[in-house]
């Protein structure tokens, strides 16, 4: 398989495997509740855009979502022309670049949104969870949480990808998309 392409049917494979906590969290978030808010969608789908999934792709796994919840004839009408616009095919036709680190960081979340960084955004008990769900042991767990408390959340979630990859990350995490290309390269090694 041609690196830098993924179709709908390994998406859920790859959100095991090498999407960031703040991916993963909208990832299962959408699939649990069929919808999220624009939030969530700008900063999941972009992402998606990233790891190089094509517009018709995008098209047809946010629709098979939100036709649960909303029907499809709403998704056309209300949700579809956002999907294309993020990959520059409506509006301003601007090509937009999926969210850095920095960016998600800093952005602040509303009540039902899942958007941000779980690093910065979640509670510590949500945190403590969601690392847990991540299957890796209570020693990386405090070492994450410790640098959590230091406002180091990069830093968390570089600790994150070491422990999943049992392999060391030094140029540090800066993009959920360079998290992915990172963990797929070792992964398709
Ligand atoms: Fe996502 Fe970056 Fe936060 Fe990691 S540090 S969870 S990649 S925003």
């Amino acid at each position: 398989k041609e690196f830098g392409e993924i179709s709908i049917k390994d998406l859920d494979q790859v959100a095991k495997s090498s999407f960031p906590l703040c991916m993963r969290h909208l990832f299962d978030k959408l699939r649990e509740d069929h919808h999220l808010k624009h939030g969530g969608r700008m900063q999941l789908g972009l992402f998606l855009k990233g790891v190089g999934l094509k517009l018709e792709d995008a098209l047809a796994f946010w629709k098979a979502e939100f036709s649960q919840k909303v029907g499809g004839e709403r998704f056309d009408k209300e949700y579809a022309y956002n999907v294309r616009h993020n990959y520059g095919k409506e509006g301003k036709r601007t090509d937009y670049t999926p969210y850095s680190c920095q960016k998600i960081i800093s952005l602040t979340p509303g009540v039902g949104d899942h958007h941000g960084c779980p690093y910065r955004h979640f509670s510590e008990e949500n945190l403590r969870a969601a690392l847990g769900r991540m299957g890796v042991g209570s020693h990386a767990v405090e070492d994450v949480m410790d640098k959590v408390r230091n406002r180091h959340y990069q830093l968390a979630c570089t600790l994150m990808f070491e422990a999943i990859h049992s392999s060391s990350c030094d140029a540090g995490i800066n993009h959920p998309n360079q998290y992915f290309s990172d963990s797929q390269k070792i992964l398709q090694s």
